[in-house]
């Protein structure tokens, strides 16, 4: 029978942490009202996870499970996942417990209500790093205030997705993925749960800093044109300098004839001139080339929500 309900949790190196992982999401799973699936996704582990999956594959048929190759990454984990989902309600989460399952029915509850998409929103973060709470705080502003879509603060990819956002998400070919972008750049109704993110349950980190490090210049890189245009941006800072200091070279040799003037302050506003235009030539380039990494990200021009009245649309697809 299919499934209602797929959970997809990406697993990479979490031997210490499945045990309790299943434990806590079978009881979810009892609690839910209708058949759920449990896809998890082995991301070329280096421990036992592997096993683990195929074992508790076999003692509950409700658990499904792929294996990458080799390690991808938490992000094409999850997207392996989602192409494999059957049912009609996604929830993605974390392997470590950090994600709490319980969250569930509460967005399984806006769901009914009619949303789509129903991420969870960090209120607080307990027992990690300084460090890290402090970069992700700044990170999260800071795409939020360059990237073209409303990116909400604070989120992972813990959430509910209804089955419309996973076939487009799953439309999507682009391979640098940020999944909580791409998210919110579908659309649709999306709205916050709130939850205290704790500890990882057992096990070390497996985002290294400059994996994490990767997935926020991602984030930036793949929803923002603003980095592209850094240098126009300069470049027309330093074409205003350059005329302004032109400008006070020429007053001053007309107007104060005793003024300390040599001739290095020409050079001076020559070379910042052509700086100016090296620079405004390069954001040009940029502006092309953004326009080309836009056609190769493949992404669909629209997304619907709806259609009525159309009898051939099926074969429109
Ligand atoms: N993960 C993965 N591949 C990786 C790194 C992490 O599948 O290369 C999974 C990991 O097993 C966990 C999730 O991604 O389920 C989040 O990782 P982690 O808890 O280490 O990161 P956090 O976001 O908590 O810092
Ligand atoms: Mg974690």
């Amino acid at each position: 029978m299919k499934p209602k309900y797929s959970l997809v949790i990406p697993v990479y190196n979490e031997e210490n942490t499945l045990p309790e992982l299943y434990r806590r999401i079978s009881e979810l799973m009892e609690r839910l009202d209708d058949q759920a699936e449990l896809i998890l996704v082995n991301d070329g582990s280096k421990d036992r996870s592997l096993e683990l999956l195929r074992d508790l594959h076999e003692r509950d048929p409700r658990v499904c499970y792929l294996s990458l190759a080799r390690n991808f990454g938490h992000q094409i984990a999850v997207t392996a996942g989602l192409n494999y989902v059957r049912g009609e309600v996604i929830v993605i989460l974390d392997a470590d417990l950090q994600d709490p399952p319980e969250l569930i029915p509460d967005m399984v509850e806006k769901w009914r209500q009619g949303y789509h998409v129903v991420y969870a929103k960090r209120t607080q973060r307990q027992k990690e790093s300084w460090f890290k709470r402090f970069t992700a705080y700044i990170f999260y502003r800071l795409l939020k205030q360059l990237a073209d879509v409303d990116i909400p603060t604070d989120t992972g990819d813990f959430c509910l997705m209804d089955r419309q956002v996973v076939d487009v998400l799953n439309s999507m070919p682009e391979r640098d993925r940020y999944i909580r972008g791409m998210r919110s750049w579908i659309g649709f109704q999306q709205t916050a749960v709130y939850f205290q993110r704790h500890p990882r349950f057992a096990g070390e980190v497996k985002y290294t800093f400059s994996k994490s490090l990767s997935l926020a210049i991602n984030g930036l890189v793949s929803f923002s044109k603003v980095p592209l245009r850094i240098s126009t941006y300069v470049g027309l800072l330093a074409a205003v300098a350059a005329i302004f200091m032109g400008l006070l070279v020429i007053y001053w040799r007309i107007f104060v004839p005793q003024s300390p003037l040599t001739g290095f302050t020409i050079i001076l506003v020559a070379i910042f001139f052509l700086g100016a235009v090296q620079l405004v030539s390069i954001g040009i380039l940029g502006e092309y080339i953004g326009r080309i990494y836009e056609e190769v990200k493949g992404r669909p021009l629209y997304t619907l929500s709806e259609v009525g009245g159309f009898h051939n649309v099926a074969s429109r697809k």
